[in-house]
């Protein structure tokens, strides 16, 4: 859906010299009211590590971005390189590969590195990112255990760099809207959460479905969504975990590799949530949040957008914006100026998700009511 000022802005550009136009309801206003000073404050230079999908979607949105802008790539396939090069017009000085990149800590010209390789290598890129100097963007999961992404918070706390992981969502409109109304009581004392995630994965070869490189299965990947959706949207901790496992082809779910996780949290207050987690059931993208005022819900939930919902009082109206671009803008405020978000987007925060992960898998092996501190 198209703004008055995303019309206005073309109208802009398609009328010169047309100063004056006539909106719906006879206001009479000057094109240019609408026009902007170009951003004049302090750019986040990025680096992508690991050219796959998800880095291919984040370089494409960050060409939208005011704050962030992408300046060098890390990659093991030179021919990727090469394309990166053209496309985004980066120097062959700010080009790496998995074996050199320590060297970016010589490079002036980078800020930060985004990491955007399979889960199991994210801890010993961000450390490397670290010690080279650098701020380390890492996406989800930060880790493939709680010990390991307390390792990358120490490591870039030693280094003095910031540690941010990719959880595009807190930046999300309608999400927000949903946290403001439960921070403000709109809802209610809530009372109960369930997030339901999945899809029907494809490909058994890939390395999603290898524990070496995933850390797990469908938990790791997609059920980190609700494990963090329902302590945004409660705005509680859970203090204890209880799950179930259901596994229906073990052939192209091997041991370690999660296909289906069933989820239960209690909240310090009382509330309860309920989630899945999934690998083999698709259209699985849901939250919903009950207080005994309101209720909010959001499906889809969790996907690239638009994200759609509705609370007791209607429809959520918050326009779409792409997920990745405002992220990149949003964190460059964070590492740049400081900026505080909503929800944390730090490394403490992925570790949270991390010991919560570590306490379902517990829980799947044990049988047992996990606690958590
Ligand atoms: P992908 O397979 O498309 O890309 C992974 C990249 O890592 C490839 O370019 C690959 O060449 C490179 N790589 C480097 N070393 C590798 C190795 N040893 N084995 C395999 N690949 C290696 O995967 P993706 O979908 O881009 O996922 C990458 C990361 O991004 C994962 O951590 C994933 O969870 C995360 N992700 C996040 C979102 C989100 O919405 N935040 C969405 C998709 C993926």
């Amino acid at each position: 859906m198209n703004s008055r000022r995303d019309f206005l802005q073309k109208f802009t550009f398609s009328a010169v010299g047309l100063p004056f136009m006539t909106l719906a309801g006879s206001q009479t206003l000057s094109v240019f009211d609408f026009d902007k000073a170009p951003y004049q404050g302090p750019v986040l230079r990025v680096a992508i590590m690991g050219l796959g999908s998800y880095g291919t979607r984040v370089a494409e949105a960050m060409q939208a971005s005011t704050k962030a802008k992408l300046v060098g790539v890390i990659s093991g396939t030179p021919s990727k390189v090469k394309a990166w090069q053209a496309k985004y017009n980066i120097p062959a000085k700010n080009c790496y590969n998995y074996e050199n990149f320590d060297r970016i800590r010589n490079n002036p010209d980078i800020d930060a590195v985004y990491v955007i390789t399979p889960n199991a290598l994210h801890h010993d890129q961000v450390i490397r990112v670290a010690k080279a100097g650098k701020h380390a963007i890492c996406e989800k999961p930060m880790g493939v255990n709680a010990k390991e992404g307390q390792e990358m918070v120490d490591a870039c706390k030693q280094a003095n760099v910031k540690l941010l992981v990719g959880y595009r969502m807190h930046f999300e409109p309608k999400t927000l809207e949903i946290i403001r109304m439960r921070k403000e009581g709109e809802l209610g004392k809530i009372m109960f959460f369930q997030g339901l995630t999945g899809f029907k994965i494809g490909d058994p070869s890939q390395w999603r479905l290898n524990k070496e490189l995933a850390g797990g299965g469908s938990m790791m990947d997609i059920g980190i969504y609700a494990v963090n959706g329902a302590r945004y949207m409660v705005g509680e901790e859970p203090v204890w975990v209880t799950a179930q496992e259901t596994k229906t082809d073990p052939e192209k779910f091997k041991e370690g590799v999660d296909e289906t996780i069933q989820f239960q949290f209690g909240f310090p207050s009382g509330a309860v949530a309920s989630c899945l987690s999934t690998y083999n059931m698709n259209f699985l993208d849901r939250f919903f949040l009950d207080g005994q005022e309101g209720y909010a819900e959001l499906q889809p939930a969790t996907g690239y957008g638009p994200i759609q919902g509705r609370t007791n009082k209607g429809e959520l109206t918050q326009p779409h914006k792409t997920h990745q671009t405002v992220q990149m803008d949003e964190m460059a405020a964070i590492i740049l100026e400081g900026k505080q978000p909503v929800v944390p987007v730090d490394g403490a925060e992925g570790v949270k998700d991390l010991k919560i992960i570590d306490a379902i898998y517990r829980a799947v092996k044990t049988g047992e009511k996990v606690a958590l501190k």
